[in-house]
């Protein structure tokens, strides 16, 4: 079925800043997508288009838009490429672009054709967007409701306080279902902001960019005391998991870390070493049910990660580092340095090439996280995209503000469709495509 029209416009995300809608018309209808946008963004990823003029702090995507409506509509039209091949779409405007790291249309605007025409896709085979994702990459089983790791407690860049770890989230991997896990998720959140209140004062209960409260401490074993508290209080004990993302490429300096970095007096004579980095992790992992760490050390610091992947058993993600670009993932098999993927679809900044991040992550025998990004909107292609990969585990914020529950609410609908054929991931996330 030919695409009638492509048309793209700008829209704001959940921190208020513009960026690309891409509205896909066939004879079916009009699909619809939204592109996300990072804050602690890696310095692999690809690139998003911001206009860096006057208007919108630099940050407009006017120029993506255009990019949209003027190259990439008109000559994907013309190409009369079956939409529901979505390979050859992307790789059509992945040669209209022709730099690696889509720095001429840019990844935002190729991002929003490529999800916008997975949609017209599913709804041309009249079938669920996560049956069509499961028919592109070739999954055995899409009937796996993800664990989902709820960031309930915010610090580093997406939250004020001097917390340098910027993710705490819990993962109920005891939960019998998806919907239960989020009755637990929801229930321990809301203790957990009490808690935060009592122990802190009014203003800890604030949220950050994530939904999770954001309490100006400075440790990581005070928050993490804090959600341990709030898992028993609300009688969660063993079965509700915690995971970090210390995102540490955004404090780490000169070779170290930093960690207390958003304070301009930070005394470099504390800044840790990788080494003592990994020691601290340890420590963590043993007093703590901590069962994931992603971004534990900075981009490039490779010989950091590798050390860390032979001294512990825990999942070991690699976003900043791996940038959902099979060229970065393939390093990362070859040295050890991680065990599992975080995807981001606009990190590569296209459907097809998120897939086959995710294949030669399952190759390798890794986990794949699914994830959202700290500046989201409406869209909840990422809650298809997990159960369509059969991969597990999604990351998508706290059970709070709409931008994160669109996607949490999304795979509460896909469980309910799947009925008696659905299997929630729990305590097997890191192994599901073997379900
Ligand atoms: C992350 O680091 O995993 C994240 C979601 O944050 P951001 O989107 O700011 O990169
Ligand atoms: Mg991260």
């Amino acid at each position: 079925m030919p695409i009638l029209k492509i048309f793209s416009r700008y829209v704001y995300d959940s921190r208020g800043n513009p960026t690309v809608e891409v509205d896909v018309t066939t004879e079916t209808g009009l699909y619809r997508a939204i592109v996300p946008s990072g804050a602690s963004t890696g310095v692999h990823e690809a690139l998003e288009l911001r206009d860096k003029e006057k208007a919108w702090g630099g940050k407009g995507v006017l120029k993506a838009v255009k990019n949209v409506n003027e190259v990439i509509a008109p000559a994907l039209i013309a190409s009369a490429i079956d939409i529901k091949d979505q390979k050859a779409v992307d790789k059509f405007m992945i040669d209209l672009d022709g730099t690696p790291n889509k720095s001429v249309l840019g990844a935002n605007a190729i991002l929003g054709v490529s999800l916008a025409v997975a949609k017209a896709a599913a709804g041309e085979k009249k079938v669920p967007l996560y049956v069509h994702i499961a028919d592109l990459a070739g999954s055995k089983n899409p009937v796996v409701l993800p664990v989902p790791f709820l960031n309930v407690l915010n610090g580093g860049s997406h939250a004020g306080g001097r917390l340098a770890i910027q993710e705490f989230m819990i993962a109920p991997t005891g939960a019998s279902s998806f919907a239960e896990a989020m009755i637990m998720g929801s229930e321990v959140y809301h203790i957990l902001k009490k808690l935060a209140k009592d122990r802190y004062g009014q203003s800890a209960g604030n949220v950050g960019d994530e939904g999770g409260v954001a309490p100006d401490i400075q440790t990581p074993q005070e928050a993490l005391d804090l959600i341990s508290d709030a898992i028993e209080q609300a009688g969660y004990t063993g079965k509700i998991k915690i995971a970090l993302d210390s995102a540490s490429s955004e404090f780490y300096k000169d070779g170290k870390y930093d960690m207390d970095f958003k304070n301009p007096e930070s005394d470099p004579s504390k800044w840790l070493t990788g080494k003592e980095l990994a020691e601290l992790y340890l420590d963590l992992v043993k007093k703590y049910p901590i069962v994931s760490l992603e971004d534990p050390f900075a981009e490039d610091d490779w010989d950091a990660w590798v050390h860390f992947y032979s001294a512990t058993d825990a999942q070991i993600v690699g976003d900043d580092l791996t940038v959902t670009n099979p060229a970065r993932i393939k390093t990362a098999i070859e040295k050890k340095a991680a065990n599992a993927l975080l995807l981001k679809v606009n990190q590569i900044g296209t459907l097809t090439e998120s897939i086959q991040a995710a294949l030669d992550s399952f190759a390798a025998g890794w986990g794949v996280m699914v994830s959202h990004r700290s500046g989201e909107t409406e869209d909840s292609t990422i809650a298809d995209i997990v159960v369509g990969l059969q991969s597990g585990e999604i990351k998508t914020g706290a059970p709070a503000r709409s931008e994160r529950l669109a996607k949490l609410n999304q795979l509460l609908r896909i469980e309910e469709e799947l009925g008696d054929k659905a299997i929630y991931a729990g305590d097997k996330f890191r192994v599901s495509v073997t379900l």
